[in-house]
């Protein structure tokens, strides 16, 4: 008899258990249509330029050349360069509270840990459908936060339900409530807000005093052009005494899954709170992971402190955001030309590998 035979059978992860299904299915003429991890022409994963120059940087230098690790906030170019790409360069960085997380589940998870204790919410507001991993995060963290869901997709027209967002949010919030909002490239149906819905869900936020915690796994990746993938978190950032998170991911911008590199900011309303709001976030670092992953955090800070480097930046993400919107129309001129039953403009629309039509059978990772 054990003392671990009470824990109750989990359920596999939906997404990654798709994963694994492809990988054993033997049929050779099988398709890869799990979201999550972008690939090449030949159905490989690609490293950019700019990471394979980066890297033979990091090799050739012998004072990077060890295996020591970062301090426990991180690697300061890293989140230097975080901030610069989130907020732009005319920021007051004393307001920003930003640590390096274990990629953008761990930013996300620090964030809900923070924020729990510190704005105690009735309830953290998540997106229905949202990328799966919001509400286990959350779950996980503390169980006694109420888990609501605002509209965002509507499965009739596969359509931004934003009425229906806007009027649950406005309606049925508490002050201090978390809101949990992608910044772009909603996960999973690729349908982002106009820049007036943006100004919009701002003024909830404000008006609801909700507490706005932003999602940024693919700024650049979404449209290639960075500004406007951050413009939203640029908006609110603008609004005077708002103070609000943002989880920030470099998986899918650097193409870099598998080194778990990430940030958190927390913008708030004075330089005392930010120094305070660090110290704890350091504690937390300390307790779970002492110092955060170096090498992925060597790379981006290779990159996003070079100018040539950035710029061979650019030149992949418009090249993976390219190809990406090109596939799509592909996609779509094959179904039209087949005459396929349904309406498949929308594919033209979203953004990314999200489609809203594949999310009823596809979890996204
Ligand atoms: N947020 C969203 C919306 C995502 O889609 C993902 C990855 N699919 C993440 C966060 C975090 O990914 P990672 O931990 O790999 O950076």
């Amino acid at each position: 008899d054990s003392q671990f035979s009470e824990i109750p059978l989990q359920p596999k992860d939906a997404a990654f258990s798709l994963i694994e299904a492809f990988h054993a299915d033997p049929f050779p003429q099988k398709v890869d249509l799990c979201p999550g991890f972008y690939r090449d022409e030949n159905a490989k994963p690609w490293i950019l330029p700019s990471v394979a120059l980066a890297k033979q940087r990091l090799q050739a230098d012998p004072s990077e050349a060890h295996h020591e690790h970062l301090p426990m906030q991180g690697h300061p170019k890293l989140l230097s360069g975080a901030r610069e790409l989130v907020f732009g360069r005319d920021v007051e960085l004393q307001r920003i509270a930003s640590i390096q997380t274990v990629s953008g589940t761990g930013a996300n998870h620090f964030a809900a840990q923070l924020l729990s204790e510190v704005i105690k919410p009735k309830n953290v507001w998540i997106s229905a459908p949202s990328w799966i991993n919001h509400t286990e995060i959350w779950e996980n963290v503390n169980d006694s936060i109420n888990k609501r869901f605002y509209p965002y997709y509507r499965k009739e027209d596969q359509s931004l339900d934003f009425t229906g967002m806007v009027d649950t949010l406005s309606s049925q919030s508490r002050p201090g409530d978390v809101v949990v909002l992608h910044a772009c490239a909603h996960n999973p149906s690729g349908l982002d807000l106009s820049v007036e819905q943006w100004k919009t869900v701002a003024s909830v936020c404000v008006e609801k005093k909700l507490f706005p915690l932003f999602d940024s796994a693919y700024q650049g990746f979404a449209t290639g052009d960075l500004e406007k993938d951050a413009w939203a978190i640029r908006y609110f950032y603008g609004l005077s005494h708002l103070e609000f998170a943002v989880a920030q991911s470099f998986s899918k911008n650097f193409g870099i899954y598998g080194e778990r590199i990430g940030a958190l900011h927390l913008v708030v309303n004075s330089a005392e709170a930010a120094q305070r709001t660090l110290g704890r976030l350091l504690r937390l670092q300390r307790a779970q992971i002492t110092s955060p992953p170096s090498y992925g955090a060597k790379i981006v800070a290779t990159i996003l402190s070079d100018e040539e480097l950035f710029k061979q930046w650019l030149k992949d993400l418009d090249h993976m955001s390219g190809r990406i919107k090109q596939m799509r129309k592909r996609l779509y001129d094959e179904l039209k030309k087949r005459d396929t039953p349904g309406s498949w403009d929308h594919l033209l629309v979203e953004v990314t590998w999200f489609s809203s039509n594949l999310l009823l059978c596809h979890p996204s990772c």
